[in-house]
């Protein structure tokens, strides 16, 4: 493949100070997340408000294990439920910017990236001078396992695809309503609408899913207390409760979402195809991980 660096445009940040306020959906604290501009090869970091702590890169060697979401840590200060954050601005093409927040985790609102993205487009984007930072893949990386499987191909014309196949048949407690499904974007690709507003049409409203046993299992557990079924998609025996789907493959629309907010743990635009079927974020991370092997910044 030869790569034309100049489709995929120059560095963007925001063009002035945006925020989001809610509550975390794990602690149910409220907070205020603020996405300040940041200069040209700044990257994405998170800080926490009124600390004169170094800000933690949103790179896969800061990553912490925590169920269900996706963390950053430095050893010091946690950054919790970043994925959908992170989604937000990959999906706004946004490279430098720093995420200040006043506490642990992120909000959650509407369990989706819209609110984040609306923020950011609200505020205005700033183009830099100075070009995107790539990861070419070149060639295959793929895991697979009893989980299932995710891979990530080359592309050959520098276009990049999220595929992802969700199958809850294989989950005894499953619902018959969370159907079979498969969602498939493709962003740089031969006339596709700019990045940004496919990502805001077909991806940001995507919001996060799950069943109604799960979500009596987090209760009872003493979790997302304060999260109602009207803030995300609890599947029940006669489907979502309290709510309507935005798109019938939402919840696969939703797994893609996660995919793009865990791969810019890259630090870079990754210029690759990836396809995943029955995987989470742990499978993300495994796979960029063996990424980042094989790739350098360019
Ligand atoms: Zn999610």
């Amino acid at each position: 493949m030869n790569l034309d660096k100049t489709k995929y445009g120059p560095q963007r940040t925001l063009a002035r100070r945006a925020e989001v306020a809610g509550f975390g959906f794990w602690t149910g604290k409220d907070v205020l997340l603020e996405f300040l501009p940041a200069p040209e090869n700044y990257g994405i970091r998170f800080c926490r408000t009124g600390s004169n702590g170094e800000p933690v890169p949103a790179l896969l060697e800061h990553r912490a294990e925590k169920p269900h979401q996706s963390s950053l840590t430095d050893g010091e200060v946690r950054f919790d439920m970043i994925e959908h954050v992170l989604a937000a601005l990959a999906g706004e093409q946004i490279d430098n910017c720093l995420v200040r927040i006043d506490g642990e985790e992120m909000p959650g609102i509407d369990g989706s990236s819209r609110p984040f993205s609306d923020a950011i487009r609200a505020a205005g984007i700033q183009k830099q001078n100075v070009p995107r930072r790539l990861r070419v893949l070149r060639s295959p990386v793929r895991l697979e396992g009893d989980w299932g499987l995710i891979e990530a191909l080359p592309s050959e014309e520098g276009e990049i695809t999220y595929r992802y196949e969700l199958d809850y048949s294989r989950h005894e407690s499953a619902p018959p309503t969370l159907q079979k499904q498969s969602f498939e974007i493709t962003f740089y690709g031969d006339g596709a609408t700019n990045a940004d507003r496919l990502f805001e049409s077909e991806v940001a409203p995507a919001r996060t899913f799950l069943t109604s046993a799960e979500a009596y299992r987090l209760l009872e557990m003493g979790l997302c207390r304060r999260v109602t079924p009207r803030d995300a998609l609890v599947f029940g025996p006669e489907g979502p409760i309290e709510n309507t789907l935005r798109y019938p493959d939402e919840c696969a629309r939703h797994k893609v979402l996660d995919m793009m907010g865990d791969f810019s743990l890259g630090g870079a635009l990754l210029v690759a195809k990836i396809r995943a079927r029955y995987t989470g974020h742990v499978q993300n991370a495994s796979l960029l991980k063996k990424i980042l092997e094989q790739t350098s910044i360019l």
